[in-house]
């Protein structure tokens, strides 16, 4: 078997691993190896698609904000089309769950962001929900759907643009450290490289293992989605999603039918996660309990995985005991919308450049993602 050389290897090519390596394309030679024969194939093809700017913890709000611009006034050479589309999302709260939406409004970053609704306004918006269910809501108008393919295929097409290599096909099986850096094999290459990273989603940790590096406790969690026909003659199109302030479901409209999620988290091994019929059964109920929807029928459903660390904020760096070994890991149930930005600290930090003012003036801390946080 052949060996070729490189600046870096990329493991994955999700959203993470697509625009890192877009970015470090522009200054060094980069390789993404995919075990897939699609690079969509795990959650990043799963996902419900929202941008937020006060969804997740404190470092994802903040990698948000600062992915924002990029999601909303794309570079012109990039994509053709518009990334994102507006769509509200609204957080809604029964009477038994008002301490939680105050306490949720109470946050630095979320309360100026929001509008507090009465059940009835939020009725205005979304006219399903039951007056005797929904009693308040907090009302987020500059979230928005992200087409995900768009912005997926966006970086990989730059990557090669730029002269970085997309190899599918290629599960890494081998990694070892070389005098130089790396030596990676799949099935069918060998590649040094000075530097891995690791973008393996659900599969990091098996790759930190695989390397010999120490492993960060990544656990992944199924989510469950499911798509049910809308309410006849009822223009939901400009519905916002709508979301349980505890995360116990969410939906939103979806070319014409529902997208409807049960929230669940089930921690699970790394896999091709499938839907469980229970947690579809959970998703109906839930929302027809806090709405007038009448489900029929399921038009299809799917699961993916949502991958976190203790503090669910990702895991961005160098790994302390392992020079050349770079994370980029535990995006959870935040990867899309975290992407832009994302990727360029990824890149500089790899780089062994700071965090980018760009990003800095939004709050994004290295120190709050680095991987030797963990006991
Ligand atoms: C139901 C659901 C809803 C979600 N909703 C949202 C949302 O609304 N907004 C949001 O921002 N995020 C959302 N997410 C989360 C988002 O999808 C993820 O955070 C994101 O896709 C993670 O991207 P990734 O590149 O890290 O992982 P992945 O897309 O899983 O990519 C990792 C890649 O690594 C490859 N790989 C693994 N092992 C190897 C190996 N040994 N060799 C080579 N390649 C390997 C895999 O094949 C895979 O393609 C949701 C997720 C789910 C499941």
């Amino acid at each position: 078997m052949k060996t070729e050389t490189t600046d870096i290897v990329v493991i994955g090519a999700g959203i993470a691993g697509a625009s890192a390596a877009a970015a470090l394309a522009q200054t060094h030679r980069v390789i993404v190896l995919e075990r897939e024969s699609f690079p969509g194939m795990h959650s990043t093809g799963r996902s419900a698609a929202l941008f937020s700017e006060i969804y997740g913890s404190a470092p994802i709000r903040a990698l948000s904000r600062a992915s924002r611009d990029f999601l909303y006034s794309p570079p012109s050479d990039f994509v053709d089309g518009p990334v994102v589309r507006k769509r509200g999302a609204l957080h809604i709260a029964s009477t038994a769950q008002l301490a939680a939406l105050d306490t949720f409004c109470a946050l630095p970053d979320i309360g100026p962001a929001v509008q507090r609704l009465t059940g009835q306004e939020a009725r205005g918006l979304c006219s399903i929900l039951k007056e005797e269910y929904v009693v308040a809501a907090a009302f987020e108008t500059g979230s928005a759907d992200v087409d995900v393919d768009l912005l997926h295929q966006g970086w990989l097409r730059q990557l090669k643009s730029r002269g970085g290599q997309l190899v599918i096909d290629a599960a890494v099986v081998g990694l070892g450290r070389t005098s130089r850096g790396w030596r990676i094999e799949t099935p069918q290459l060998r590649i040094e490289a000075d530097v891995v990273i690791d973008a393996a989603g659900a599969w990091a940790d098996v790759i930190a293992e695989l390397a010999g590096v120490k492993t960060v406790g990544l656990q992944p969690n199924r989510r469950t989605a499911l798509i049910v026909d809308a309410p006849a003659h009822v223009q939901t199109d400009l519905w916002p999603m709508v979301i349980d302030v505890d995360e116990q479901f969410y939906f939103r409209p979806d070319a014409g039918a529902l997208l409807l999620s049960p929230g669940d988290e089930t921690p699970t091994e790394p896999c091709d996660a499938q839907p469980e019929e229970l947690d579809i059964a959970i998703a109906v109920d839930r929302v027809q309990q806090a709405t007038t929807l009448e489900v029929r029928r399921i038009r299809r459903s799917w699961a993916g995985l949502r991958s976190y660390v203790a503090d669910r904020s990702p895991v961005v760096g160098y790994a302390p005991d392992a020079p050349g070994f770079f994370w980029l890991a535990g995006q959870g149930g935040y990867g899309i919308q975290t992407a832009p930005a994302m990727g360029r600290l990824a890149s500089a930090l790899a780089k062994g450049e700071p965090v980018p003012d760009e990003l800095a003036a939004f709050g994004v801390v290295a120190h709050d993602l680095r991987p030797d946080r963990f006991p």
